[in-house]
């Protein structure tokens, strides 16, 4: 039984949802060609203890940095490194925050300059099963809602849909119940209760669903190395409508980025 938030907790979760969002604007306005993955990290850890929070994602389960880091054909949990980005990269950029014992998770996959057209499809497609998701996050509604707006919506762009990793509920803990898989059937799975708060975060690959985990123990990359997108938000699940908590709001006001 998942027990949905108090409002005091969904503030608290807000104003880390607020953060994170500020935080990947941060991380966006230097994405660029010639560009170094550690870079990325650096900006984002440094802006998210400059706000008096933590970076929560690191030494989560030993992970080594502050953001993931996963470029192209790696869907999630890639380690920043002396990887230097060129034109026409993609990388999503996943990260979160743990201020006054709430936790923050969102992610947003970047253009590295100009990407070409089916690129930015991919992309395209990608953050709009979000929204779809996020649509389908209504009291009453069961987590098989969300993962078939998402799946539906991907597949009918031939698009492959990642079942290894799923979203989830956040509050005290950055992962909490319950799992939110990106395919699913209506009517099925767990019950959304008004109150709830969940991480909405569909992988997406342009070819095959198939993953692999590279033998860092970590990073997930596509079995035929197709690029892969990622978009995260934290919505808390209401009567009607679902509200988010964290936004693409300042990323996308912020910076040139233009796959839409
Ligand atoms: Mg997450
Ligand atoms: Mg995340």
């Amino acid at each position: 039984m998942v027990k949905p938030k108090t409002q005091e907790e969904i503030e608290l979760l807000r104003i880390n949802g607020d953060l994170v969002s500020r935080t990947l604007a941060e991380v966006g306005k230097v994405v660029a060609p010639g560009v170094t993955t550690k870079q990325l990290d650096r900006v984002a850890e440094t802006f998210i203890r400059d706000h008096g929070a933590v970076p929560n994602f690191l030494g989560y389960d030993g992970f080594p940095a502050s953001i993931c880091a996963s470029v192209n054909d790696v869907v999630v949990h890639g380690f920043p490194s002396d990887y230097v980005l060129k034109e026409g990269d993609i990388v999503s950029v996943d990260l979160g925050t743990l201020f006054k014992g709430y936790n923050g998770d969102s992610a947003y996959t970047f253009p590295v300059g100009e990407v070409d057209a089916e690129t930015r499809k991919l992309l395209q497609v990608t953050k709009e099963s979000l929204y779809r998701g996020i649509a389908a996050a209504v009291a009453g509604n069961r987590t098989g809602d969300i993962g078939h707006a998402v799946q539906s919506y991907c597949e009918s762009f031939g698009y492959g849909v990642v079942r290894e990793l799923e979203g989830h509920g956040i509050g005290r803990d950055m992962h909490e119940n319950p799992g939110v898989p990106n395919y699913g059937k209506p009517g099925h799975g767990v019950k959304l209760l008004d109150g709830m708060t969940i991480c909405i975060e569909p992988m997406i690959n342009a070819g095959t669903r198939g993953v692999y985990l590279a033998r860092n123990g970590w990073a997930v990359h596509t079995s035929d190395h197709k690029k892969s997108a990622h978009f995260e938000l934290t919505v808390v699940v209401r009567n009607g409508k679902a509200e988010q908590l964290s936004t693409f709001d300042y990323i996308e006001k912020d910076t040139s980025i233009n796959f839409v």
